[in-house]
């Protein structure tokens, strides 16, 4: 499962590594990531923000399935049912890019429901940093977090 390897565009690096800086002390901001699946990799290619619906607060960012979950249907048959919804990502307002134990949860519960391996990204003032969430093969169907490097691509 840790041959498992992640690319992000450039752009959307970019756009995460903004987010973070320009959300310092200011309510958390999210949405999810939209990509392909080849294989056990997984590429990042869109990503969605915060809709007016969604409950931004300071240490905690709640996101309305509906909007999300319609943009993420919506680039599925746009792209010839190959795009899908591969993961999530948001803002901390200070500090190291570090899950909280919310965040785990939340995590554990889209991997487990999604039944594979997604990506999640934490964007703070200081850092951008990447997780893989995983199920492990064996019958406990454990979940496992590990930091990911990301590819950043053109
Ligand atoms: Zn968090």
């Amino acid at each position: 499962m840790t041959n498992t390897k992640c690319l992000i565009t450039e752009k959307l690096y970019k756009i995460l590594l903004e987010k973070g800086k320009s959300r310092e002390n200011k309510p958390e901001h999210g949405g999810i990531f939209i990509g392909l699946i080849r294989g056990p990799h997984l590429e990042i290619d869109d990503l969605t923000f915060p809709s007016s619906d969604d409950n931004s607060k300071m240490f905690s960012f709640v996101r309305q399935e509906r909007y999300h979950q319609k943009k993420a249907l919506d680039a599925w048959k746009k792209s010839n049912f190959t795009k899908t919804y591969i993961g999530e990502w948001h803002t901390h307002p200070h500090g190291e890019a570090i899950p909280s134990t919310i965040d785990k949860n939340t995590w554990k519960k889209i991997v487990v429901r999604s039944k594979r391996s997604m990506v999640f990204a934490i964007s703070t003032p200081l850092e951008l940093k990447f997780f893989l969430g995983v199920l492990s093969i064996d019958n406990n169907q454990s979940f496992h977090l590990n930091p990911i490097d990301v590819d950043v691509v053109k």
